[in-house]
């Protein structure tokens, strides 16, 4: 008001010695200046929308670009204040959630796929091309669904499948009436590898027959950004036929990203094929969620102790999400991969006590409807 009373005398004055008397110059010059003001509020505005606009696009370029090159981390900071004011003006505090959402770091910190040497390409364009589409991936949703679970839910899930977690992990389960979910890459199966030897046709069959959960980690575990569209597809199509020769009563619905790497450019076809697709990114899967991006939570000695079991077990209940947890081997002695038997039975005993149901990945999507 008190700026717009001073433009209106300031107009005033400057009509002066016009046919107009001085009221109606006030009268005329209050109402147009009041318009100019409008007109000038107008144009702001939709510069400011113009600039938010724009803000939001180079702010997601330079997000992903920080995610890549870590020296940004500057700019990333100097975007979050900008964020901030930017909110505070406009109310729209989508705007610093985006930030948020957007700068958390693209890679699980205590994920044993991450930290071993030789999981993004060499050369440096196809380490940008895999981490952008590996952070698309985890961003970008091809559909979110509203999970509609009756209570919290807790699955256990094996990679690659060593010898040890089809027998030693499967017969604990079984000790507590359980069934995990083991992915499974067909061409791995019966070979020895330096950390392990994986499990042989009939072992994963047994599991089948105990009603365990067999799903698909590809054919041959690689990454996907080594794989093209009608590679990923005959990828697919090489471990279903696999598994068709082991039973045909088997039926391979839900999918784990190799080496926990997701790709943005393949979201698709998977989705369009598999109805969930699990990452190693941690967290609780609850409210409405990505199902080709699931969140789990390493269950292996090296980066999980009981305490920490036990906050993902209460973190669980009171979000009354779906707690994925995953591993390799199941095994007494150390190593950066190996559950060991005491931490398998921890977990499963203290998703009793909190009364959570244990399901397999297909079973915990049959629960949350999604
Ligand atoms: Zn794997």
């Amino acid at each position: 008001m008190r700026l717009h009373a001073t433009r209106s005398w300031n107009y005033t004055l400057s009509e002066i010695g016009s046919r107009f008397t001085r009221k109606s110059i006030a009268v005329r010059a209050d109402r147009e200046s009041g318009i100019r003001l409008a007109h000038r509020d107008a144009a702001w505005k939709s510069t400011a929308a113009r600039l938010k606009q724009r803000y939001f696009e180079v702010a997601q370029r330079l997000f992903v670009a920080s995610g890549i090159l870590h020296g940004l981390r500057a700019v990333n900071r100097l975007l979050l204040h900008i964020s901030v004011l930017l909110s505070l003006y406009s109310n729209e505090f989508s705007l610093i959630v985006m930030h948020v959402s957007l700068s958390q770091p693209d890679e699980p910190s205590a994920s044993p796929v991450a930290s071993r040497s030789g999981v993004w390409p060499d050369a440096l364009w196809p380490r940008l091309s895999a981490r952008v589409q590996h952070r698309l991936a985890m961003h970008v949703a091809v559909a979110r669904k509203q999970m509609r679970n009756p209570g919290p839910l807790v699955s256990f899930t094996f990679d690659d499948v060593p010898v040890s977690a089809a027998t030693l992990g499967a017969e604990i389960l079984g000790e507590y009436g359980c069934h995990g979910t083991f992915y499974v890459a067909g061409s791995l199966a019966g070979t020895d590898e330096p950390l392990w030897s994986h499990a042989t046709r009939e072992q994963l069959l047994t599991l089948h027959r105990a009603g365990h959960e067999l799903a698909c980690h590809t054919y041959t575990h690689k990454r996907m950004y080594e794989l093209g569209p009608a590679e990923l597809a005959a990828e697919g199509d090489r471990n279903e036929a696999f598994f068709r020769a082991l039973d045909p009563s088997i039926t391979l619905r839900n999918f784990a990203y190799p080496w926990g790497l997701g790709d943005y450019g393949h979201k698709r076809a998977l989705a369009g094929r598999f109805q969930t697709c699990r990452s190693v990114q941690p967290g609780i899967n609850h409210g409405r969620i990505d199902p080709h991006f699931l969140h789990s939570t390493p269950l292996e000695d090296a980066h999980i102790d009981a305490a920490g079991v036990d906050c993902a077990l209460d973190d669980v209940c009171a979000l009354n999400g779906w707690l994925i947890f995953y591993a390799h081997e199941v095994a007494t002695r150390s190593g950066e991969f190996i559950c060991s038997p005491a931490l398998l039975r921890h977990a499963l005993a203290g998703a009793a006590a909190r009364k959570i149901q244990v399901a397999s990945v297909a079973e915990a999507v049959r629960l949350t409807g999604i």
